[in-house]
């Protein structure tokens, strides 16, 4: 042969892939599509022998992030999909299809509380939510075309710890699937895999990217289901991309570490915030794990406290609608996630105009307290 042209020159300039390059840091698969040496080495994809195809199918970066989550869940199979949200759509149609009906908790993420009102009816598929405070009362609400129970490992924005083991329970009791989103707790905290859960979903966006700089979601579970979901997320085209995929796989391998540290300090802040006057309530749980409480603090400022003022007054701390990156940030509920949710069911679950959310990082515990305390101090002499 003699040699390539220019053009083609320009896009086959790279060595033959060689499987002996054995990189410390996993390589980033960033391709569309897989090559084959022939037509048989092709036709072993489909019959199972090799792994990937196409990207949107499947990809091993993905690939990776599914896996690793699914055995810290103790889970038998996971997969990465686009973003949280995704995640969960693929675990409900997994499960539920027209004419199904899906029991909710009421204090679910506000995405998913939209996801679960506007879009699954649409889809001919029923949802309920109801109070999971009282498992009897979320028996009642379950009929003969129930199909799935689905609620929050921890809550957000009030951080109630759900009976996980009661609701599992319940669900077996009536052959009904039970999906649980561990996004606050992570599998750090818990497994609801391991007590019987069908599905978990992650936004690993969250605690597992860890950094800010990543939408990802994950769904793992029983391995008949997960082969549905992934069905579904290839149809759908709510793959991750590999980019994304390999920086949630990056994150994760210091999510204990990480875990560890944001749950001592978020525990100290809560203690620091029971002591001060211009707190009239603290949300911090007692209850989630031997190995800590998880990394999310709420709490209701005082009547004299100003808002504004104290969202004025954070110096370092930023102000984020999202969560559970290395830096301490806060949000306010009622103008970010729960804006969508109606008026009278938000202060039904007791999301008024003095509650911050607090999302506590890594940093020194001292600088994250006394930050807090100096914004508290600024926004009740300003209201005086
Ligand atoms: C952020 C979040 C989601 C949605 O995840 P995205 O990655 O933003 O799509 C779902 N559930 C919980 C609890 C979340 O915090």
């Amino acid at each position: 042969m003699r040699e390539k042209r220019f053009n083609t020159q320009a896009v086959h300039f790279q060595k033959k892939e060689s499987a002996y390059h054995v990189s410390k840091a996993k390589p980033i698969y960033q391709t569309t599509a897989f090559t084959f040496s022939d037509l048989d080495d092709m036709e072993s994809f489909y019959e199972g022998e090799k792994s990937y195809l196409y990207s949107r199918y499947s990809n091993p970066n993905t690939d990776d992030l599914g896996v690793g989550i699914a055995l810290l869940e103790g889970a038998e199979d996971g997969v990465a999909t686009s973003s949280g949200m995704s995640a969960i759509l693929a675990g409900v149609l997994a499960v539920a299809k027209e004419g199904d009906h899906v029991l909710a908790s009421e204090d679910l993420y506000g995405g998913t509380y939209q996801l679960f009102e506007q879009e699954l009816p649409n889809m001919g598929i029923d949802v309920s939510f109801v109070s999971f405070g009282d498992l009897e009362t979320v028996e009642k609400a379950i009929t003969d075309r129930t199909v799935l129970i689905y609620t929050e490992s921890i809550t957000n924005p009030l951080l109630r710890v759900e009976d996980l083991e009661g609701v599992i329970s319940l669900a077996k009791k009536h052959t009904i699937y039970s999906m649980i989103d561990n996004t606050f707790a992570t599998p750090y905290l818990l497994q609801p895999a391991k007590i019987g859960a069908d599905l978990i979903v992650h936004s690993a966006t969250k605690y597992i990217g860890g950094h800010s700089d990543v939408n990802a979601g994950v769904l793992v579970g029983t391995a008949v289901l997960i082969q549905k979901a992934k069905s579904k997320i290839v149809t759908l085209g709510c793959n991750l991309t590999p980019f994304e995929a390999w920086l949630g796989c990056r994150g994760l391998k210091t999510l204990s570490l990480r875990m560890q540290r944001q749950c001592e300090n978020a525990a100290n802040l809560a203690k620091s915030f029971n002591k001060s006057a211009g707190v009239s309530k603290v949300y911090y749980p007692t209850d989630v794990s031997a190995k800590g409480n998880g990394a999310m603090v709420s709490i209701d400022l005082a009547e004299e406290v100003d808002v504004e003022e104290f969202f004025k007054n954070l110096s370092w701390v930023k102000i984020a609608p999202t969560l559970a990156g290395v830096e301490t940030t806060v949000s306010y509920p009622l103008r970010t996630s729960h804006r969508t949710i109606p008026d009278e069911l938000r202060s039904e679950l007791g999301i008024g105009k003095q509650l911050v959310r607090i999302s506590v990082g890594i940093e020194d515990e001292t600088d994250i307290i006394e930050a807090f305390q100096h914004a508290i101090k600024q926004a009740q002499i300003k209201n005086l």
